[in-house]
């Protein structure tokens, strides 16, 4: 049976770290939304030009935008075993939707993990993250520093800071999270689909904590 996990949590709790390694280990298509507007705005796709106006103020995308995205997203091949969901869903109406796609193909969302941090670490993550422009490979300018300035260690793509981790709008989309996204951890706790963990520790430690949900999750 395929296998649907939520990588679920605030903005700069770490959630784009953990599924690069969680991906690698459980073998499933790493399906982040974020990641998917940005390459729509890359390619300059009416996608993306619409996108880039929400995301640029730090405001949701709309929702059936989104959930359009992601259902031509869940048509191709390598989901087909399963997805690790990171950025989706954001909002009840897109968790809705998700079980909805999720039961046409009589399957169902494993388990939420949700890493959780207090919003002044994320507010310093956020200040110090920086992103592959091409790949999507997230650096911290302070702890975890690309081995050449600038340079993607992985494919030597751009590294920059995202316009939407700039201070401005840093703020807005914490709050943007509190108010549209929090709401789902008790929607899904009462699913009895959630475990909590603490982001506020090395990535090594997080990723550890991860896997023994996962592991208990199929129990
Ligand atoms: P982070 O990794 O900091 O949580 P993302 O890369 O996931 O940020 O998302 C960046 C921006 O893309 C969001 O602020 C929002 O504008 C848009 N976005 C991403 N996922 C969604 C979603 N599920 N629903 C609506 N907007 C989204
Ligand atoms: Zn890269």
């Amino acid at each position: 049976m395929a296998k649907y996990f939520v990588l679920f949590g605030p903005p700069g709790v770490g959630k784009g770290t953990q599924a690069e390694r969680l991906q690698k280990e459980l073998k499933l298509a790493h399906v982040a939304t974020g990641d998917l507007f940005r390459d729509h705005l890359k390619r300059e796709t009416d996608l993306g030009q619409l996108a880039r106006s929400y995301m640029e103020r730090g405001a949701l995308v709309p929702d059936d935008v989104t959930i359009g995205m992601v259902r031509e997203r869940m048509k191709d091949a390598d989901t087909q075993n399963g997805m690790l969901l990171d950025g989706f869903p954001r909002t009840i109406a897109q968790a809705e939707a998700l079980d909805r796609l999720l039961a046409e193909k009589g399957d169902k969302i494993q388990h939420v993990l949700f890493v959780n941090a207090p919003k002044q670490v994320l507010l310093e993550r956020l200040g110090s993250r920086w992103t592959c422009k091409q790949c999507g490979k997230v650096y911290n300018a302070l702890s975890q520093p690309p081995k050449v300035h600038g340079v993607c260690d992985d494919c030597s793509g751009e590294v920059y800071q995202r316009p939407d981790d700039k201070p401005e709008v840093q703020e807005k989309r914490i709050n943007v999270y509190l108010e549209q996204t929090a709401p789902l951890i008790e929607y899904f706790r009462g699913l009895g689909q959630l475990t909590e963990i603490n982001g506020v520790q090395s990535v090594d430690q997080v990723y550890s904590d991860l896997m023994k949900a996962i592991e208990r999750s199929g129990q």
